[in-house]
This record gives structure tokens, sequence and C-alpha cells, in this order.
């Protein structure tokens, strides 16, 4: 636990719910006023569970603001999609993390870098030119990125995300399922796409935990047997406790992600942790 200077775990900032609707308006004008400039991306190791090496990251949003400090997505992300300004967020985004997983490459640290992408993101058009804009402007090998898709927006109307994630798939990118076990999607509907990655949402540790007395966390690892048998890797997302970790190991998935693991941080800090834990 390092006592790290841009570690985010300081002073994320939330909005109480009296101030939502004041909260609401300020980000809206804000971010029409050109805040785009004080958005910045932590990143988040993901960890192979075979040899404990570093598999990729995820790349998580912040808003560094100039008096509020470090903003979490939770509390400007609605207002965001709301208001039309993510699609042009998460193209910055996609061009910031794609150049950034190029540089790392560079030097001989190549990860698979995550980026989330929303329901209406998913569902527009642009999404493939922003993808391939990407790629081709980084240089960055498409099979390193991963675009990661919560259950709703895949379930909403599967037909269409059947046919945009074709053509992702053949633009030589990969897809996550992300969140999964929070949504009503059934397993057997999402695993017919062709997704390359299920992360398993926290809250399934939490309920492992709660039937550990008899099931062990048999709900978790149907799941990852699951996966196994369609060639899909399987993320415990939320590791956060020495138990969380045992159960993700017992249940055989094969990546983890957690603040037991590593907090999001500041690209610049991702080469040190690299460096610490393979030394
Ligand atoms: P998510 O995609 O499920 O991302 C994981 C969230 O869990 C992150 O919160 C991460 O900091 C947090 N986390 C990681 N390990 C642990 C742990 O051990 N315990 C707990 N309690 N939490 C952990 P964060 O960064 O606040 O992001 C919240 C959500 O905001 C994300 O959830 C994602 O849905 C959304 N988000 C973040 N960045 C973006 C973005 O660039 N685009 C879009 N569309 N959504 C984003
Ligand atoms: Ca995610
Ligand atoms: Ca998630
Ligand atoms: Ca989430």
């Amino acid at each position: 636990a390092a006592k790290g200077s841009g570690r985010d775990r300081i002073h994320l900032f939330s909005p109480g719910l009296r101030d939502a609707a004041r909260w609401r308006l300020e980000v809206a004008n804000a971010l029409r006023d050109g805040a785009q400039d004080q958005l910045v991306v932590h990143y988040q190791p993901v960890v192979r569970m075979d040899t404990g090496a570093i598999d990729g990251v995820e790349a998580l949003l912040r808003w560094q603001h100039p008096e509020r400090g470090l903003l979490s997505p939770d509390a400007f992300l609605s207002v965001a999609e709301e208001t039309g300004q993510l699609i042009p967020i998460t193209r910055w985004l996609l061009g910031e993390t794609t150049r950034q997983a190029a540089e790392w490459a560079s030097r001989g640290l190549a990860l698979r870098m995550s980026v989330n992408i929303s329901a209406r993101h998913f569902s527009a058009e642009t999404l493939v030119r922003d993808v391939r804009v990407a790629l081709h402007d980084s240089g960055l090998a498409p099979d390193q990125l991963i675009l990661e898709l919560t259950e709703t927006s895949v379930a909403e109307d599967p037909t269409r995300a059947e046919d945009q994630l074709s053509v992702l798939r053949n633009s030589g990118v990969r897809v996550a399922i992300d969140d999964f076990g929070t949504g009503w999607s059934s397993l057997a509907q999402l695993m017919a796409l062709p997704i390359g990655t299920l992360k398993i949402d926290r809250s399934l540790l939490t309920a492992a935990q709660r039937l550990a007395s008899g099931g062990q966390g048999a709900v978790l690892a149907a799941i990852v047997a699951l996966t196994r048998t369609l060639g899909i890797r399987s993320v415990a997302e939320g590791v956060e406790t020495a138990e969380h970790l045992q159960m993700v190991r017992d249940a055989g998935c094969d990546l983890a992600q957690g603040y037991l693991l590593a907090r999001p941080m500041p690209a610049s800090e991702i080469w040190g942790w690299v460096g610490r834990v393979e030394a």
C-alpha cells in the first residue's frame, strides 16, 4: 500500500444528493466551456492469476477539477452522457490510451489496454471509425485494445449488438463484457456473442463470500468454468481482500483486478509498479 502522490484514493469528490441538481448544471456548463482539458486518465493493472504478472490496464476517467480536486467518474459521467459530451470525450480517450499503450510497447512493456464504452457510443455509427482512427494514429496492434461494454448495452438490442460486435472484431480489437452479474441477461445469450473476456462484477465476490460457509464461491466457479469451456477469458473485479483473492484462485479465474492488487494510478506510476512487482 504505497502512499503514492498521484494515487486516487485521497479525495474523490462526490456531491451530496441535496446539491445534485446544481451540480449537474455546473458540470454541463463546465463541459461546454472546455473542461475536457482537465480530464485525466488513471490506469488500473489487471493481473494474471497464474504468474502474478501484469496483463494489461483499465483506463479510468477522472476530472482534475481546479477547485474541487480529483473527481470520480460517478460525479460527472451521467451528465456528460446526457449532454452528448461522452462520445467526444471517449474519442479523445481512445487516442490518449492507444498512444500510451503504444509508447509502453515501444519500451518493451506490452499491455492490453481496456477502455470503457458507453451504451450510446456502442450503438452509434461513429464507434468503429473512432476505434480505427485511434489505432491508425497510434500504431497500436489492434488486438492490444479491449473495448469494455456493459451487459445492458449489449442486451438492449441483441441483433444490432451482434452486427456491431462482428464489425469491431473484424477490425481486430477485442471486446469484454463489463460488470457481469449486475444485469439479468442470460449468460448463454451473452456467450453466443463474439466476446473475448467476461469481467465478473465485484458484487459476485461479496455474494460468493456470503455463500462461502457451504457454497465456497460455487456461483463464481460455475461462471468461470463456463467461460473456460467457451474459450473466453475471465476477470474477477473488485478483489479487495486476501479472502477474495483465494476465492478467485479457487474458482480458476484467469485474471484479477482490485485494490488489493493495485489502485488506479497515473500512467507515470505504472512503470514503477510493474518494476516493483516483477523485481
Ligand atoms: P467499472 O468499469 O466497473 O470500473 C471499475 C471501477 O471499480 C473503478 O471505479 C475502479 O476504481 C473501481 N475499483 C477497482 N478495484 C476496486 C476494488 O477493489 N474495490 C472497489 N470497491 N472498487 C474498485 P471508477 O474509476 O470510480 O469508475 C466507476 C465507473 O465509471 C466505471 O466502473 C465505469 O463504469 C465508469 N467509467 C470510468 N471511466 C470511464 C470511461 O472512460 N468511459 C465510460 N463510459 N465509463 C467510465
Ligand atoms: Ca470497466
Ligand atoms: Ca466493471
Ligand atoms: Ca461498474
